[in-house]
């Protein structure tokens, strides 16, 4: 494909991302007393989030122990349609780099000194996202004799989103949560 065809092609395409939906800052529910962005995505107990994490979060990805369903719907969280860059989140290699660890899956007994040591390699002010089930309370691996737990168990857990698997646009309005954008 000529680079004339490839501008025609992405002119005839248009924009294909999601409608975005009234940032989390314009959401009354979405604020503390203060103005900072509560958690949590799905009713469990709130923290604050830090404020300093605004308009732009880095984060660091961890699979403590996933079936790679939650992966697939995280990609697609980062991808072209639903576009959680535009918002001001953004994946990054490093836990030196980031200011959010992002939990997925169950943790076994393999991962979980591996996710305290990214946690902890993680610059404070940090926040930590456990995103669906497994990473909220074990999910279906409840009980297993791999598992040592839940994310909340191993780490401190600031936000999270059920779902097995978690929509995509249910992890970019967690991210929302943290960027406020
Ligand atoms: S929540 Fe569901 S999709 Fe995600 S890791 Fe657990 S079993 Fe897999």
């Amino acid at each position: 494909m000529s680079l004339v065809d490839l501008a025609r092609l992405i002119r005839r395409t248009g924009r294909i991302a999601e409608p975005a939906p009234a940032a989390p800052s314009e959401q009354p529910s979405a604020q503390g007393a203060d103005g900072s962005p509560t958690a949590s995505a799905d009713g469990l107990p709130a923290r604050d989030l830090p404020r300093e994490l605004r308009g732009s979060v880095q984060v660091r990805h961890v699979d403590a122990g996933s079936c790679n369903g939650c992966e697939i719907e995280l990609a697609a969280a980062f991808g072209p349609v639903y576009d959680a860059e535009r918002y001001g989140a953004r994946l990054v290699a490093s836990p030196r780099h980031a200011d959010a660890v992002l939990v997925t899956g169950v943790v076994t007994r393999n991962m979980a000194e591996p996710l305290r040591l990214t946690v902890e390699a993680t610059p404070q002010p940090r926040v930590v996202l456990a995103v669906g089930d497994c990473a909220r309370d074990c999910g279906m691996f409840r009980g297993a004799y791999g598992v040592v737990g839940a994310a909340s168990d191993v780490v401190p857990v600031d936000l999270s989103v059920p779902g097995c698997p978690p929509a995509p646009a249910d992890i970019v309005a967690a991210l929302r949560q943290v960027t406020g954008r």
